[in-house]
């Protein structure tokens, strides 16, 4: 059976990523790389969004940017601005097809749908596939969303709104985000922070009709496009295996606190390709100890009071928009920390550390 020298387990997000940052500052010129992935066809099954603190290699796939957005609780509305960090949304469909376009080019890379049909044995393996313990304290963000089209003019596009807590809470956390292409196209998503164990919040086309119909006042509209989807809000289970990498989601990509991850995989990529050559030897990259330590802070208070999430979010929200934008993408020095910080209620959070 065929050796290789990397092997990079799952052809997703994080796995293209690194395979095309690879290609592009030429580390497989001289090398060879096998893809695993069981897919069969790539399509459009994601849309990645995030604030763009930082470069990337994808701008060509963002279907559109925004520098303004609100958050809503129940008769309140905080506008806020983004420009230094204009949020960007990424259409999958058009990523996959970059990427794979370029590797094609690249003839030591080949693709195989199971890694039983090469010799691993002696090969550096980048894994993205994670391992997933069920556990029903577990906290997930689950969701769905559709793409919309409105007959009229409806949506104001310079302006996206990335909480809207003024909806059923089901005695969880359960906002609606909005996203605007156009006047008339938008992606509509309702989002739960919450254990999964419960069946009954998982009836997201009554809620996205109900939020579209009553909530929104839209009547005529038909729905493009569908993605529902469920990040894990902890860490995969990660055993430390030697010439091998986890990446991605298994790599413990995912800002437990909100769930972005798009921007992680990139620069951990980065960080990857920088280091290829002494790949065996260098200290794992880490989204940063102290946003671990407070992200689990917040999660436990979230586990313990959904009800007080939406004031919360809202509160944390009333910083200056670039100082909650950099400590929410993990950019944040520490004066900044402190404001985000003050802004929580300080009893539950204390009760929360000291427990
Ligand atoms: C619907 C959705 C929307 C999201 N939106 C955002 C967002 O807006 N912003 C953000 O920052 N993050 C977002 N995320 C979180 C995160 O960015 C994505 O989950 C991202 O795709 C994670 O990349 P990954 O490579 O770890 O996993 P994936 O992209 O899921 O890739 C894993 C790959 O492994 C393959 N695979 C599965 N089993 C095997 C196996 N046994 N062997 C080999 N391959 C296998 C799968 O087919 C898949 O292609 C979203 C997640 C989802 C699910």
């Amino acid at each position: 059976m065929k050796e290789f020298d990397y092997i990079i387990i799952g052809g997703g997000c994080a796995g293209l990523s690194l395979a095309y940052e690879l290609e592009i500052n030429e580390k497989l010129k001289d090398k060879t790389l096998a893809i695993i992935e069981p897919r069969t066809e790539y399509k459009k099954d994601k849309t990645w969004s995030f604030w763009k603190v930082s470069a990337h290699n994808f701008d060509d796939c963002v279907k559109k940017s925004w520098k303004n957005f609100t958050i809503n609780i129940p008769k309140k509305t905080n506008y806020l601005e983004c420009s230094n960090y204009p949020y960007q949304s990424i259409d999958s469909g058009l990523f996959y097809e970059k990427i794979n376009n370029k590797l094609k080019e690249n003839k030591n890379i080949y693709f195989f749908k199971n890694i039983s049909e090469i010799n691993s044995k002696n090969s550096f393996i980048f894994n993205s596939v994670p391992s997933i313990k069920k556990d029903h304290r577990n906290l997930w963000q689950h969701f769905c969303g559709v793409e919309i089209e409105t007959q009229n003019n409806f949506f104001d596009d310079e302006i996206f709104n990335l909480m809207d807590f003024e909806c059923d809470q089901r005695e969880s956390v359960h906002f609606f985000y909005t996203l605007p292409y156009s006047k008339t196209k938008a992606l509509v998503e309702t989002t739960w922070l919450s254990k999964m164990n419960d069946s009954s919040q998982k009836d997201y086309d009554n809620q996205i009709k109900d939020y579209l119909e009553n909530h929104l006042n839209l009547k005529n509209y038909k729905i493009t496009y569908k993605e529902e989807g469920a990040i894990p809000l902890f860490y995969p289970t990660y055993e430390e295996i030697k010439n091998r990498i986890n990446i991605g989601t298994a790599g413990g990509m995912t800002r437990l606190s909100t769930g972005y991850t798009f921007l992680n995989i990139q620069e951990h990529s980065g960080y990857i390709c920088k280091n290829i050559e002494n790949i065996s030897k260098i200290k794992k990259f880490n989204i940063g100890k102290k946003y671990q330590f407070l992200d689990d802070i917040f999660l436990r208070v979230l586990r313990k009071h959904p009800e007080k999430m939406p004031d919360i979010f809202f509160k944390m929200f009333k910083s200056s928009p670039k100082t909650v934008i950099k400590f929410l993408s993990n950019k944040s020095n520490f004066l900044e920390d402190l404001s985000i910080i003050s802004r929580m209620p300080k009893y539950i959070f204390l009760r929360e550390l000291l427990s």
